[in-house]
């Protein structure tokens, strides 16, 4: 008997997901071909998406100034790089003993396709795939990446918000996400219609780098602050900067950062050791996040368990 859509919904939930949602293929018609699932699997007929949660408590643990590092260990480095991988394996096996492809998509922090000049403020660094060259005519320059945001709408799992991060129906910025394309046929749920960020601007309030304004996500400015540019860094020392002459600019949050200067100012921000894979301790509390969860909790655009 052919693997349906509650069958896929009750095998991810009994292997660790939280959320899943089933997006239509045609969802993504129009889309870059450097963004097309159908450029990674021809035939498919849907996108799967599936969310895990990220634990509030690591975020209020930020927010009292108590500890950071589980936050990015766990919160962000554990999810995308174990525990999605392994339920990506054994999800993509399920479905494809059945007979069906299962291309799996996992979160690429350290790359972007060519031409994506933003760059992602939880690893080291990125890299533009500047050098990647298609095949042959007509295909799009490998790698082709997913937008995960439009996936996650596309899956009625999740829509993106003002200050960048695709937020849950449930539990708002707090999840991560991963994907697979599969020519499993399947009934799609419905695409989230309304948007769940209502533009409140309280994620612009609450970075102290000021990475967040009503363009959206300036991923460079965050890039620098998320790693603890900021005077609330309470593992800043004096010598930090010490000979910059735009130290007291910097600290306070008033310097504006592009890639190049942002870039300039990396190695000197080990305040805390990397993890595994690059990723960088996030020393700004994501306060962006913090503060909208609280907002969307507060007006009642996300439910959660209690
Ligand atoms: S804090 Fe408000 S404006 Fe910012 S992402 Fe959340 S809902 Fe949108
Ligand atoms: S609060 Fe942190 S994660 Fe959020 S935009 Fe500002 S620097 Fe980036």
């Amino acid at each position: 008997m052919m693997i349906d859509a509650k069958a896929i919904k009750e095998k991810a939930l009994s292997l660790g997901a939280q959320v899943v949602g089933i997006g239509d293929i045609r969802a993504f018609d129009g889309v870059s071909p450097q963004r097309d699932p159908k450029m990674i699997l021809p035939g498919a007929k849907c996108v799967l998406g599936f969310g895990f949660a990220v634990p509030r408590g690591l975020y209020f643990g930020m927010e009292k100034g108590t500890q950071y590092y589980g936050y990015t260990t766990l919160g962000v480095k554990y999810i995308d790089e174990e525990m999605a991988e392994i339920f990506l394996l054994k999800m993509g096996a399920f479905i494809e003993n059945e007979g069906y492809d299962a291309c799996l998509q996992k979160s690429i922090p350290n790359l972007r396709i060519t031409g994506d000049k933003t760059t992602n403020p939880e690893v080291a660094d990125t890299y533009e795939l500047i050098h990647a060259e298609a095949v042959e005519h007509g295909k799009p320059a490998p790698d082709v990446m997913i937008d995960f945001a439009l996936a996650a709408k596309a899956c009625g799992i999740g829509s993106l918000g003002l200050n960048g991060r695709i937020l849950n129906p449930q539990y708002g910025p707090f999840m991560r996400y991963c994907f697979i394309i599969t020519d499993l046929p399947l009934k799609a749920d419905l695409p989230l219609r309304e948007p769940i960020c209502d533009r409140c601007g309280d994620c612009i309030a609450a970075c102290d780098g000021h990475a967040v304004s009503e363009k959206g996500l300036d991923t460079w400015q965050c890039a620098v602050y998320y790693k603890g540019a900021h005077e609330s860094n309470p593992l800043m020392t004096d010598e930090f900067l010490k000979d910059d002459p735009e130290r007291a600019a910097i600290l306070n949050g008033e310097k504006r950062f592009d890639a190049a200067s942002a870039r300039k100012i990396f190695p000197q921000m080990d305040f805390l050791p990397r993890t595994q894979w690059g990723y960088a301790p996030c020393l700004c509390g994501a306060k962006c996040a913090v503060a909208c969860f609280k907002h969307l909790k507060k007006e009642g655009r996300i439910g959660h368990e209690k």
